[in-house]
């Protein structure tokens, strides 16, 4: 962090704050304060109920996980032009996005929060597979798409989730290789994406 220490100590907690952000540095973080300086009254008010309403405003699908409005289902679940007899399973709700911009995936979606990853004490209980099978009660579900990221901990997870729905009734099928080895699929792009979910195939072959 660069010395603030001459700022006003109001403006000093203002870049600790927005140095708690990923990839803000300290100069950026001071730069972002500095340049709040210049805003309007009604902004700054704007931007702080944004704030404080964060909680309230933002919150998890029930069904899925993935952001939505408070706490009703979220646009995908709540819509009647996704294709529910898919489901995409993924660690992260920033992989919905890149999934969605691959243009390529009309079903729904299963946010797990995470991969198990026993260096990290998480295991199976603490990722969100009881809510995805209740999912798969009523029928409608026909297929399953892992879409973990292809570190060792998504293969231990995408493993674990084959043996754990093995006898539901669904067929488990995965993306396709195209995505780097040890990549984080966050960041993969949309064709490289799109390719991963044409080519994806039946687990186990
Ligand atoms: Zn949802």
């Amino acid at each position: 962090m660069p010395d603030v220490k001459s700022y006003p100590e109001a403006l000093q907690r203002l870049i600790t704050y927005f140095g708690h952000l990923p990839g803000i540095g300290g100069r950026t973080a001071e730069r972002l304060a500095l340049s709040l300086i210049s805003w309007q009254e009604s902004e700054l008010v704007a931007f702080g109920t944004q704030l404080t309403n964060l909680r309230r405003d933002v919150g998890f699908c029930p069904i899925c996980g993935y952001l939505t409005n408070g706490s009703e289902p979220c646009r995908f679940c709540s819509s009647s032009e996704r294709d529910g007899s898919i489901i995409c399973v993924v660690e992260q709700v920033t992989q919905v996005h890149t999934i969605e911009n691959s243009g390529c995936f009309k079903g729904l979606y299963h946010v797990l929060g995470g991969k198990i990853s026993p260096m990290k004490g998480r295991g199976p209980r603490d990722l969100r597979i009881a809510e995805l099978r209740e999912r798969l009660d009523g029928g409608a579900v026909k297929e399953i798409l892992i879409a973990l990221s292809p570190d060792v901990e998504g293969e231990a997870t995408a493993h674990y989730l084959a043996q754990e729905f093995a006898g539901a009734g669904v067929a488990l099928s995965r993306i396709a290789a195209g995505v780097p080895v040890g990549s984080d699929l966050s960041f993969a792009d949309a064709a490289t994406m799109a390719s991963a979910i044409s080519g994806r195939r039946r687990f186990g072959e």
